[in-house]
């Protein structure tokens, strides 16, 4: 089957960011999230593709909560001073006046 394009060994174009005239082999195309965009930019003006704009991309299954957790019964006893009954929050939080 033959080719529709020509192989435009000695083609130019331009950049679609700068205007700057170069080979247009040497020109590539924007890709943003993964799709090719019709932009043809040179080296200089091509942005990598920013894995931030991904995000939703990907199942990510990444769970914070535990099921039937188990605190720390003596967390509050813990944290007691034993002279004065206060808390470590009363001694360094100041207090409302
Ligand atoms: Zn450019």
């Amino acid at each position: 089957m033959p080719n529709r394009f020509a192989q435009g060994k000695k083609a130019f174009g331009f950049c679609s960011i700068c205007g700057q005239r170069a080979d247009l082999s040497k020109l590539k195309p924007q890709i943003i999230k993964q799709k090719v965009t019709n932009s043809l930019r040179c080296s200089e003006c091509l942005d990598e593709d920013q894995p931030q704009l991904m995000l939703g991309t990907f199942p990510i299954d990444d769970p914070q909560a535990l099921r039937n957790p188990r605190p720390d019964p003596a967390l509050a006893a813990s944290r007691q001073i034993p002279d004065n009954g206060k808390t470590l929050s009363d001694l360094f939080i100041p207090p409302l006046e």
